[in-house]
């Protein structure tokens, strides 16, 4: 059973014949804006010049940059009056980027959450506790409408309060959740505080993680800790929010939604194609938006693109799980550092707990890497030589993988700040 299985298995051959002519609408479309209506002015770019889908090639790339700089309507396809919603970026790097919707393009919108959710065994009999900010943020919203379509009982929950959320998954049976997968780490750790074991005490059957990089290993403790099976969701609301890209029931690599968006894979340096099965930053065109089209949108986000037909018989092409942004690379003592590596190595060794943060000093012309690991109550409790050995295992393990040997401490369970939104991974103390 699919949501819309002419869609999602579609031939590829016709897959790119449909995308060549919602490519020809959306630069059409583009060429409205104030943004696009200048830039193709400037490099003399007819709209009518797309021939075929690598003709994109004659567009330059757009930038989060050039959406704050013609922040807020220059990029508006459609009159003011047309648009029916507004959504923003968390402003996880600068000043938020604002996105506006149509009618149409918010019905697009919730039918790729809705097929992405479908995909993975929601049905309209569960009850799905949305556990995201509502509000400007897309992750609320976004699976709200798309939950509603499938006509599943929706717990508009939001974020935080961590005791109340488990109050609600107890007394309204939820089965789905939508979190962010560091606060899912973290939620486990009240559920073990108030003696509620969510394998014995709830029905939780299937959770959302999305927002922010995670390994394969959090995945694991997730799925482990709830006895649930954990997906993957990709999205940035400049291309919406969720529902970009989504795991199947195969958990191989997240299927992203080709009938909706054009997908480059490129060199975030050289700004070339980058080979097949090669790492390269993500850009994204809108094929189908009214609002406010985006062409050759730089992600900055770093995956690899997996070919070949899923398992589950979709034809729409996979990525890897996101390494990090390329704004999110640490640079210390010349070597490139991203901190889902960590997150990977730490969730791995026993003992670790649910959270940690890496702290970046300078001292002269030396950068320090001090990482701060919370770790199981016992230790504390116990041999001091235990905890030592830990501490080595970890800087040891550490090592091995980022190659710099970061000063360790470990710290008491829940002792470090958390966020209800995107964990904070790193603060930084070398800039002057
Ligand atoms: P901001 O760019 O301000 O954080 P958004 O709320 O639009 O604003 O966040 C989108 C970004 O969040 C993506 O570009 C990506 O870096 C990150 N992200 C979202 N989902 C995932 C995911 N499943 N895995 C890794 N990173 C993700
Ligand atoms: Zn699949």
């Amino acid at each position: 059973m699919y949501w819309d299985e002419d869609v999602e298995k579609i031939d590829r051959n016709e897959l790119e014949k449909r995308q060549l002519q919602d490519l020809k609408a959306s630069v059409k479309k583009a060429s409205l804006s104030v943004f696009y209506k200048e830039r193709f002015r400037k490099i003399d770019f007819d709209p009518d010049s797309i021939r075929s889908l690598e003709d994109i090639n004659k567009i330059p790339f757009t930038t989060k940059d050039d959406l704050r700089e013609y922040w807020p309507y220059g990029f508006l396809s459609v009159q003011k009056d047309d648009l029916v919603r507004m959504h923003s970026s968390s402003g996880t790097t600068g000043r938020a980027t604002v996105i506006f919707h149509t009618r149409g393009d918010l019905e697009a919108w919730t039918d790729m959450v809705a097929r992405s959710m479908y995909m993975t065994g929601m049905r309209k009999s569960d009850v799905f506790q949305n556990m995201m900010t509502y509000g400007l943020f897309t992750g609320g919203l976004g699976f709200h409408y798309g939950a509603e379509k499938i006509g599943a009982l929706i717990i508009p929950a939001g974020a935080g309060n961590s005791k109340r959320q488990i109050q609600l998954m107890r007394d309204f049976e939820t089965t789905v959740i939508h979190i962010i997968p560091s606060y899912a780490l973290h939620l486990s750790e009240v559920f073990e505080e108030a003696g509620v074991d969510p394998r014995r005490d709830t029905k939780l059957s299937i959770a959302f993680l999305g927002a922010e990089p995670h390994s394969e290993k959090t995945r694991i403790k997730v799925e482990e800790f709830y006895g649930l099976k954990a997906y993957n969701s990709y999205g940035l609301s400049e291309m919406n929010g969720p529902g970009v890209a989504f795991e199947c029931p195969f958990q191989q690599g997240m299927h992203i939604w080709e009938d909706n968006f054009l997908v480059e894979l490129v060199d975030p340096r050289t700004l070339e194609p980058v080979a097949e099965g090669e790492e390269g930053e993500l850009v994204l065109t809108t094929l189908r938006r009214q609002g406010m089209p985006i062409l050759r949108y730089r992600t900055k986000d770093l995956t690899c693109i997996i070919n070949g037909t899923c398992e589950c018989g979709r034809t729409h092409r996979r990525i890897e799980r996101i390494t990090g942004r390329t704004d999110d690379m640490l640079i210390i003592k010349g070597v490139n550092i991203f901190p889902v590596q960590v997150e990977k190595k730490l969730m791995g060794i026993p003992g670790v707990g649910m959270n940690f943060l890496i702290i970046l000093e300078r001292e002269g012309y030396n950068d320090h890497m001090i990482v701060k690991v919370e770790v199981q109550k016992e230790f504390f409790s116990g041999d001091l030589k235990q905890l030592e050995n830990l501490r080595r295992k970890i800087t040891e393990e550490l090592k091995s993988d980022i190659l710099i040997t970061p000063k360790v401490e470990l710290v008491e369970p829940s002792s470090l700040p958390k966020s209800e939104g995107k964990a904070v991974r790193v603060i930084d103390n070398r800039k002057d």
